[in-house]
């Protein structure tokens, strides 16, 4: 049976290429942290109202956003396309002429520098150009499209709530309920490249923060206070091999990534906090991670005479992927990118919370590649000759190719209308 409108959906993303790079380089000059993206969801939302959406809802969980576009023709199938839409307080080393600037004074812990280094200036523009495409074809589409444009998925201030799960805590998705959730990152892999894993394709993730308590006390008697910088360098030791309790054959990683204290050169200070991470590729592992982790922390505490608090916050469940799912959207995947260029990929310890999506509705989150790289015979990327690099998404040299963005926007309305039409649904 042949479909006429894939070749409808193709030329409007053609149509709206040019205005999706446009987007995406404002966005990614005016980058904007986890909970505070106020510019990023009034150009979001200008551009939802100016398609006539059936309902453009705003201030979703701080700043999210979701438009709903009911198609014409009869359907039950509901699909939530998402895109997440804050950056990081990462330098911007890109290299375009469009890198941004931007310093955050305000930011709890800052000032940042703020960049897009995730990449979630292109998902923003992407979704934003499929709203036009799935617009465009409402009259031939069977059922109804959620543009869901998430804030802080890399997490908001620790004190502040925010991201996916807050979405749905307010109700975000209740109504209509969907029936398949999608998104996918861009990844330093092959342009225009779709990268799946069936399993977890992202770990699961909880943010570690331990408190450790002594005495101030001028630097020069420190045996009159109790000084905690020696139990957090033991901690920090002690995290280093904890992979040794822990099985080998389920990767976990377990970062400190920030320390504080409030001391000075002289001045013992009362408290030093670790910032850390956890990451587990099998969701299961998680709770043994932190009860050693803890114990870690409070014994060795204990054991310099201080004491010790560990919390952990922002959890995100692994972002899974069920193979009957996978095995439904692998001819559209193929039919958007080219059969070569639908790829296996390795699972990552990264971490997305459009996990929270795909474990209520159903689902798939996949990658996308952006950059200058080629597949070497082993199946793993490298970069290109001559050109730009790999890099790393959260590295300060991060980039995206601006020409693979309609391939994401093809992507999402592809997606779309296979669900809706019946085409793409686990059997
Ligand atoms: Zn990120
Ligand atoms: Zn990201």
């Amino acid at each position: 049976m042949s479909e006429p409108i894939y070749g409808e959906l193709d030329a409007r993303a053609a149509a709206v290429a040019d205005q999706v790079v446009r987007w995406r380089r404002h966005l990614h000059q005016n980058p904007e942290l986890s909970n505070r993206e106020v510019q990023t969801a009034e150009l979001i939302a200008e551009h939802l109202r100016s398609l006539d959406l059936d309902e453009v809802r705003t201030g979703i969980a701080g700043h999210g956003i979701v438009g709903v576009l009911h198609g014409s023709q009869p359907g039950k199938g509901v699909v939530a396309l998402r895109a997440d839409t804050d950056a990081l307080p990462v330098p911007d080393l890109c290299g375009a002429d469009f890198a941004s600037k931007v310093v955050d004074q305000e930011y709890p812990g800052g000032p940042f520098p703020v960049s897009h280094a995730c990449g979630h200036d292109c998902h923003t523009s992407m979704l934003m150009g499929a709203a036009t495409v799935l617009a465009g074809v409402r009259e031939k589409l069977p059922g109804t499209v959620l543009f869901v444009f998430q804030p802080a998925e890399e997490g908001p201030p620790v004190d502040e709530k925010g991201g996916a799960a807050a979405m749905l805590g307010e109700g975000a998705l209740d109504d209509p309920v969907p029936t398949m959730a999608f998104g996918f990152h861009v990844t330093p892999y092959p342009k225009g490249y779709i990268g799946y894993r069936e399993g977890n394709q992202f770990g699961a993730s909880c943010l570690i923060k331990i408190g450790i308590t002594g005495r101030q006390v001028h630097g020069s008697t420190p045996w009159m206070g109790i000084d905690p910088m020696p139990p957090a360098g033991a901690v920090l030791t002690g995290i280093g091999q904890l992979y040794r309790q822990i099985s080998a054959f389920d990767p976990v990683t377990v970062s400190i990534g920030h320390v504080e204290d409030v001391g000075r050169f002289n001045i013992i200070g009362q408290t030093v906090t670790l910032w850390g991470t956890i990451r587990c590729a099998v969701e299961a592992d998680m709770p043994e991670v932190r009860r050693r982790v803890e114990t870690l922390a409070t014994h060795t505490a204990q054991a310099y005479n201080c004491s010790a608090t560990v919390e952990f916050l922002q959890d995100v469940p692994a972002v899974h992927n069920q193979a009957a799912w996978i095995d439904a959207a692998l001819p559209t995947f193929r039919r958007v990118a080219g059969a070569d260029k639908v790829t296996q990929t390795p699972p990552t310890l990264g971490y997305d919370d459009v996990s929270v999506f795909v474990n209520r509705y159903g689902g798939l989150y996949v990658t996308l590649g952006v950059q200058d790289a080629e597949l070497g015979p082993q199946g793993m990327p490298r970069p290109e000759p001559n050109g730009r690099g790999m890099y790393m998404n959260h590295n300060p040299h991060f980039y995206a190719d601006d020409d693979t963005l309609v391939t994401g926007v093809r992507l999402h309305a592809h997606v779309a209308y296979d669900h809706l039409a019946g085409h793409l649904a686990p059997g």
